[in-house]
């Protein structure tokens, strides 16, 4: 039975909604976005379709409506962060088996935009791990939404960006939480043999709980496994949390020039949110204080106005990581969480798009080599994450590990490229390279970020003849906009 506060709060959503219908019938079209007043996005690209479109005001979902241990399942509104979710579950001895890294991502995020982490090489993307959704139609109706029930739209809704209609709750399932997690660091002089260590990890037949991976160099890269224990082994054990703490991939980094396996344990909140501080290790970026100076000036205040884009000079300059020092971590701590980039990047959106890349791109394991050869030169950013995640043969429309009818194969490599190329040139050049060459492969990339392809190269990769069938059935169209619309926006 679903939380009485919850219906309420449904229902009223579901009024307004009938009245935007309503309205729609006689005038044309305005579309209607999600609003959250609290929370920072941690999508980076524009979100200039939302400017003249009406609002509807989803802060209040942010409940975990239940959490029944039994049934192993959590009933959640969608503005929940995964940090709460993690919390709450925790308390009962549960998790999600899937908790993407930053902890401001909420649900309904991480289902509409195809979320994984480091266990997806066992259990897929985030929407693998729900059960049933709640979702607002168009014209006001709700829809329960299941395996069982509308079975199309509970799959086809997950990565869609609520161009379908809006989720109002998600039932997740749950796995029994342990207090720790025991880490085996292995370390590589060649990426190539990385990751074919970690695609034959992920390919065994019981997997570690989690498994990903640092490329730190053409020369240098760590896989990392992880399994969930109870008592503290006598290893050291790790934590970010301390103000003066290092970043989890500076931390690695430092133990990666050792040649044999290092063995440490976290407990499985820290693990969880390893990546939390400095948002891998994008904040870094901010250390070096030119870049730092150009970023304000030009990009947030908007009263200074060197160069457009970065210089070949200062590429070259700003490639390299550097690595923020305890002082620095220590002083700015708060201000470097992914919480508080993602709300500095949110200002000057456009500026970023146009210097850094931020792309994730899923890629079919049999390529994943020769895909990783190519990145290793160009676009040459490092450091570079590696993260094995399970297809799904389900016919999810948008997921990136959507897995071809006729293939065999059984894991996608999702190679996550943020930072500087190592060469001068546009950033949008690049990626439209990257863009190409993943689909050559069969790959697909995650959409949170900017995409360059045209509408038609978009739609000769996603299927548009089932999406228009399912638009149709949640009466999205002149409603929600369309998911080009979204993620094609500039
Ligand atoms: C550097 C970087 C690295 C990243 N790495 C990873 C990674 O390793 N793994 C990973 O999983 N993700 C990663 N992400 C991406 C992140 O998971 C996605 O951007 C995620 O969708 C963001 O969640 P959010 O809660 O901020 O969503 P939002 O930005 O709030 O929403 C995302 C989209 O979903 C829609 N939406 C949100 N809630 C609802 C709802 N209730 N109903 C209908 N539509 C809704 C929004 O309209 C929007 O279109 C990374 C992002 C960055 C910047």
């Amino acid at each position: 039975m679903r939380h009485f506060s919850h219906s309420k709060k449904v229902e009223h959503l579901q009024q307004q909604l009938r009245t935007f219908f309503e309205q729609n019938k006689s005038k044309e079209s305005s579309f209607v976005a999600l609003e959250d007043r609290l929370r920072h996005s941690n999508t980076t690209r524009t979100k200039s379709y939302k400017q003249s479109a009406a609002r509807l005001d989803f802060t209040s979902l942010d409940c975990i409506v239940e959490i029944d241990t039994k049934k192993r399942i959590a009933l959640v509104e969608p503005r929940v962060t995964v940090q709460e979710l993690t919390q709450a579950t925790l308390s009962h001895g549960f998790i999600a088996p899937i908790v993407p890294e930053f902890k401001g991502i909420t649900v309904g995020g991480a289902i509409m935009g195809g979320a994984a982490e480091s266990s997806s090489h066992r259990w897929g993307g985030f929407n693998d791990i729900c059960s049933a959704y709640e979702i607002l139609c168009g014209n006001g109706d709700l829809l329960r939404v299941s395996p069982q029930e509308h079975s199309d739209l509970f799959y086809g809704i997950a990565g869609s960006y609520g161009s379908f209609g809006a989720l109002v709750l998600a039932e997740i399932q749950l796995v029994p939480a342990k207090e720790f997690v025991h880490l085996r660091y292995h370390f590589f002089p060649d990426p190539l043999e990385a990751l074919s260590f970690i695609q034959q990890l992920a390919q065994m037949e019981n997997p570690p709980d989690f498994l990903d991976g640092i490329i730190f160099s053409k020369d240098r890269a760590v896989i990392i496994e992880g399994t969930i224990q109870s008592k503290e082994h006598p290893l050291p054990c790790f934590s970010p949390q301390p103000l003066h703490s290092e970043w989890y991939y500076q931390h690695v980094n430092n133990i990666s020039t050792r040649s044999h396996i290092y063995e440490e344990v976290m407990t499985l909140y820290d693990y969880l949110f390893r990546y939390d501080q400095g948002a891998f290790w994008m904040g870094a970026y901010l250390f070096h204080f030119p870049l730092l100076a150009r970023f304000i000036g030009q990009g947030i205040l908007n009263i200074w106005h060197p160069e457009e884009s970065f210089s070949a000079e200062e590429v070259q300059r700003f490639h390299q990581v550097p690595i923020p020092n305890v002082v620095g971590r220590t002083l700015f701590h708060p201000f470097l969480t992914s919480k508080s980039l993602w709300k500095l990047l949110h200002k000057a959106e456009k500026w970023v798009q146009e210097r850094i890349i931020i792309q994730d791109f899923c890629i079919p394991e049999m390529h994943a080599a020769r895909f990783l050869q190519d990145i290793l030169e160009d676009p040459g950013t490092f450091p570079m994450w590696l993260c094995p995640i399970k297809g799904t043969k389900q016919p999810q429309i948008f997921a990136p590990h959507l897995l071809p009818t006729k293939d065999s194969f059984k894991h996608f490599i999702n190679f996550g490229i943020y930072g500087l190329p190592s060469y001068y040139t546009s950033i949008a050049k690049i990626t439209k390279q990257l863009e190409a060459k993943a689909k050559n492969m069969g790959g697909r990339k995650v959409l949170y970020s900017r995409s360059y392809y045209t509408p038609d190269e978009f739609w000769n990769i996603y299927s548009r003849p089932a999406y228009e069938v399912l638009r149709a059935k949640t009466s999205a169209n002149g409603i929600w906009h369309e998911i080009t619309a979204k993620v094609l926006s500039e």
